[in-house]
């Protein structure tokens, strides 16, 4: 299939980057992922404002308004391979002589951008939930941007599949802060808690979204610090990102969640999150 870079539409195979990149030197660049169904993207918008705030972040500036990127998404969409798909996309700060300052003269940024088949959560996943593990979140202090710079996310989710469950979360200090690419969701007492939206993670695009949706169900929802303990204790736990839509958490460290059963506000969630799906 086609991808799209710096400006042209290439073969997969043939899109090529220098090495002197400062994506593949020092992880100098940040990537955005939006979900599409029926090839109409899902929650564009957010998508979009994050990407532009990423950018400005680490001071990357590209002459891309939001309706270019939008058209670019849109072209990707036409030549994906499956009506459900992801848009990858990313930027990084181009190619230079290898020096960890900017460039003094701004090299012109890499524009990347691929679409892949999006196979969505099986059955499985949503009826029977997932299994987790805890572990320290030791990555760096900036996790709001989102950043190619992985290291200390592809270290989690290798820490989940060495430990043979679905994911990892992680704590800072003893409060909860992400999954190793998804947020996670407390449920206690019938009120849905998430961490508090700081540099400490990345806010994903379904962090507004599950706000969204509880308030719709009637459903209390609170952002504030998540003590470990109150993650141990919870009725029920969820995790949300692009990929995994919002899916129940059954297990932590081996122990049950509330019951180790998929939990009624998980339920009004989905069915909620399934409904917009079936709207766009
Ligand atoms: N946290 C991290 C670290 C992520 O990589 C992601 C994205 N996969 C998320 C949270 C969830 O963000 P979104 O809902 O925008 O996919």
């Amino acid at each position: 299939s086609l991808v799209y870079l710096n400006g042209e539409y290439v073969r997969l195979g043939d899109a090529k980057v220098s090495v002197l990149d400062r994506g593949f030197i020092f992880g100098d660049g940040i990537y955005e992922v939006v979900p599409a169904y029926g090839r109409k993207p899902f929650r564009m918008d957010s998508h979009l404002a994050r990407l532009e705030r990423s950018l400005k972040a680490i001071g990357i500036k590209l002459d891309m308004s939001r309706a270019d990127w939008e058209k670019l998404v849109r072209d990707m969409l036409v030549r994906a391979s499956s009506d459900d798909a992801m848009v990858y996309i990313q930027v990084t700060r181009g190619v230079a002589k290898r020096d960890h300052a900017f460039p003094a003269k701004a090299p012109k940024p890499t524009v990347f951008c691929m679409v892949s088949p999006f196979k969505r959560p099986a059955a499985a996943a949503r009826e029977q939930g997932l299994s987790t593990v805890s572990m320290p979140d030791v990555r760096w202090l900036h996790c709001e941007i989102k950043s190619v710079s992985l290291l200390g996310n592809v270290l989690a989710k290798q820490h989940a599949v060495e430990a043979g469950v679905d994911e990892v979360i992680q704590f800072r200090d003893g409060f909860l802060s992400e999954g190793s690419s998804c947020n996670i969701w407390v449920v206690k007492n019938g009120t849905v808690l998430g961490p508090v939206r700081d540099n400490l993670i990345l806010e994903g695009i379904r962090y507004g979204f599950i706000e969204e949706l509880a308030r719709a169900a009637g459903v209390p929802f609170e952002s504030r610090r998540i003590s470990r303990e109150e993650v141990e204790q919870a009725d029920e736990l969820m995790l949300t990102s692009a990929t995994k839509e919002v899916l129940p958490i059954v297990s932590l460290d081996g122990k049950p969640v509330g019951n180790g059963k998929p939990g009624p506000v998980y339920a009004r969630l989905r069915a909620g999150y399934d409904k917009a799906i079936a709207a766009l």
